[in-house]
């Protein structure tokens, strides 16, 4: 039997397992258009240099440098070169061939005078001022030798990564798949949206709110949110999608009371229920339910929210290749004296301002129900372990809610 273990877990044990049961997503190839945020599994290596070919860098006039040495100067202009030209006629002595930015240089032309510097004549030009050899060029391979590794695996791939590979003619690259989540809300009280409350009813949010933290950790969420109760439909509406995720994340149902529908239905069976030292948070599960990977968090909104963001966003990040898989944290003073339990580390909600020296003020109280008052925070100060009381101007720890 997995059951309950009466001694706290630490919260860096939890993390460790639910990361472990997360484990790192496969390779696949993926259109570049689809990598954004995914992170290179392998080195890519420059197939072509960039520029592929001698190109102009201006619109203006190929010359020979020497041609227009002492200007006003007037050259017949023998050839046309959009970009797209493919330019290989030869540039006579004594003539210009005019050319647009990024066309191919002709053979025979070491410059280009900027059309600014010129009449801009299109059967002859007049060149009103000198330029030096290379100017205005790019040569081949100026930026990317063939064979240049330009990407390392690991690298997150941002809008400039992406660029670079279009650059070099990759259609996919190889990433590691973004995890997949099976989002469950568990609760006979839950409802959704667009009708009246009965009494005892609640409008079901945690499935929303968990569902957007993992699409903004970079995963995909599949949502279930109206999950009664009952063991028997609580693995009726998991069952059928088992196959197709790589982690099964409920909310609800694993604390002291009755009906704890996740724990029933999933104690003896993978998955192994915890009380963690932390507050909010505490009742946490974590294990394999038929093979998937399962954590179940607290049915209370901001214990499950802070749950998320401690041990299942730095899992998801990990399962994607990130190298860091941490929010950005800092440290800050407390605006206002805070109380934490003794024996666990408490995450309470703060608004963090680094302008005016770094303060960071507690919003609301520690109570896990306060929703609104973790909607207008942007930090979570980490009170720790062994301390029980901090003073106005005390410093503290805090993770950035936003940011990676
Ligand atoms: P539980 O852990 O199931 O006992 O739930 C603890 C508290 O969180 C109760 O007040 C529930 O009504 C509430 N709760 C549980 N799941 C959700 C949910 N998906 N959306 C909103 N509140 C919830
Ligand atoms: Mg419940």
């Amino acid at each position: 039997m997995g059951g309950v273990t009466n001694a706290l877990t630490r919260v860096a044990d939890h993390k460790s397992r639910v990361a472990g049961l997360v484990g790192v997503m496969p390779v696949v190839d993926l259109p570049v258009s689809d990598c954004l945020d995914l992170v290179l599994a392998r080195d890519v290596v420059a197939p072509i240099p960039l520029p592929p070919f001698d190109n102009s860098a201006m619109d203006g006039y190929a010359v020979r440098a020497a041609d227009v040495a002492s200007p006003p100067v007037v050259l017949p202009v023998e050839r046309d070169l959009p970009a797209g030209a493919a330019g290989d006629a030869p540039l006579a002595p004594g003539t210009a061939h005019r050319i647009m930015t990024g066309a191919p240089l002709p053979p025979g032309a070491d410059a280009v005078v900027q059309v600014e510097w010129t009449d801009g004549g299109t059967s002859s030009v007049r060149v009103d001022r000198a330029v030096a050899v290379e100017q205005n060029v790019r040569r081949a391979a100026d930026d990317v030798a063939v064979g240049a590794t330009v990407l390392v695996a690991g690298t997150a791939l941002g809008p400039a990564q992406l660029g670079l590979a279009a650059a070099l003619g990759f259609g996919s690259l190889p990433v590691r798949r973004r995890p997949r989540v099976l989002v469950l809300s568990t609760g006979s009280e839950l409802v959704g949206p667009g009708g009246a409350l009965e009494r005892g009813q609640i409008f079901e949010s945690n499935g929303v709110m968990l569902a957007a933290a993992v699409r903004e950790a970079g995963g995909e969420a599949e949502l279930l949110r109206f999950v009664p109760d009952d063991v028997e439909r609580f693995r009726a509406a998991l069952e059928p999608r088992l196959g197709s995720v790589d982690l099964l994340l409920t909310s609800g149902g694993v604390s002291a009371g009755a009906y704890e529908v996740v724990k029933d239905a999933f104690t003896g069976r993978g998955v192994e229920f915890t009380k963690v030292a932390m507050q909010p948070g505490g009742p946490q599960g974590a294990g394999r339910y038929r093979g998937v990977a399962v954590a179940t968090l607290p049915g209370n909104p901001v214990s499950a929210q802070v749950s998320f963001e401690v041990f299942v966003r730095p899992a998801l990040r990990a399962a994607m290749g990130f190298a860091e898989v941490e929010r950005p944290s800092a440290t800050a003073r407390l605006s206002a004296p805070v109380t934490s339990p003794a024996g666990r580390t408490q995450f309470r909600r703060g608004l963090f301002d680094p302008a005016s020296g770094r303060v960071v003020t507690p919003v609301g109280g520690p109570g896990s129900h306060l929703l609104s008052a973790l909607a207008v925070s942007n930090c979570l100060i980490e009170v720790p372990e062994d301390v029980t009381s901090l003073a106005q101007d005390d410093e503290v720890v805090v993770r950035l809610l936003h940011g990676r």
